[in-house]
C-alpha cells in the first residue's frame, strides 16, 4: 500500500470515529521511533481554537511495517484522541477507548520497533542498514538518503537467500 492510500484510510478511518474535520487533521512525520502520535487540538479560555489536532503516522515506520501493524497505529491514536488528554497515558480512559477503535490495548505506538524487513541494504559510507518489506525495483539504483547517491550507493539484498550481514 503506498502512502496516499494509508494517508486516505487513515483519514476515513479518523472521520468514522468521529474526529471532525474542523478540529482534526492527518500529518506525516519523519520519526523512525514514534509510528504514531496524537497532539490534541489547542483551545484556549475564550473558546477559540488556536492549533489544530493531529493524528500523526512516521513515514518510515509505514514503509516497513505491514498495513495491519499501520491500522493498529492510526486505531491507537484515535483512541487518545477520543480519551482526550487524560488519556494520554494510556490508562482507563484510553483503554475503554481501544475497545471502541480496536487497537490492541498495548502501550504504545511509539516503540512498534521494525520488524526485520526481508529485503536489506547496508550503506558502506555509514553503515545503517536500509530496510524494505517491498521487493525492490531491480532497475533502480537506490541510495542511502543520508550519503546521498555519490557515497551512499547500497543494494538491497534478500535476506531469506541470504541470512547473514556481517
Ligand atoms: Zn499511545
Ligand atoms: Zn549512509
Amino acid at each position: 500500500m503506498n502512502f496516499e492510500e494509508i494517508e486516505i484510510k487513515a483519514i476515513v478511518r479518523m472521520r468514522e470515529m468521529g474526529l471532525d474535520a474542523a478540529r482534526w487533521k492527518f500529518r506525516w512525520i519523519r520519526s523512525c521511533r514514534r509510528f504514531g502520535q496524537c497532539r490534541f487540538p489547542w483551545v484556549d479560555l475564550t473558546g477559540t481554537l488556536r492549533q489544530l489536532g493531529h493524528i500523526e503516522l512516521s513515514r518510515p515506520l509505514c514503509e516497513v511495517n505491514s498495513w495491519e501493524e499501520t491500522l493498529d497505529t492510526i486505531n491507537h491514536e484515535i483512541a487518545h484522541a477520543l480519551a482526550g488528554p487524560e488519556g494520554r497515558l494510556h490508562n482507563d480512559k484510553w483503554l475503554a477507548m481501544c475497545k471502541v477503535t480496536g487497537c490492541r490495548p498495548q502501550a504504545c505506538g511509539y516503540d512498534k520497533v521494525p520488524v526485520p524487513a526481508r529485503y536489506q541494504a547496508k550503506c558502506e559510507c555509514c553503515g545503517i542498514v536500509h530496510q524494505r518489506y517491498k521487493k525492490p525495483d531491480p532497475k533502480m539504483q537506490y541510495n542511502c538518503k543520508k550519503c546521498g547517491p555519490t557515497f551512499g550507493k547500497v543494494k538491497f539484498l534478500d535476506m531469506q537467500l541470504m541470512p547473514q550481514f556481517s
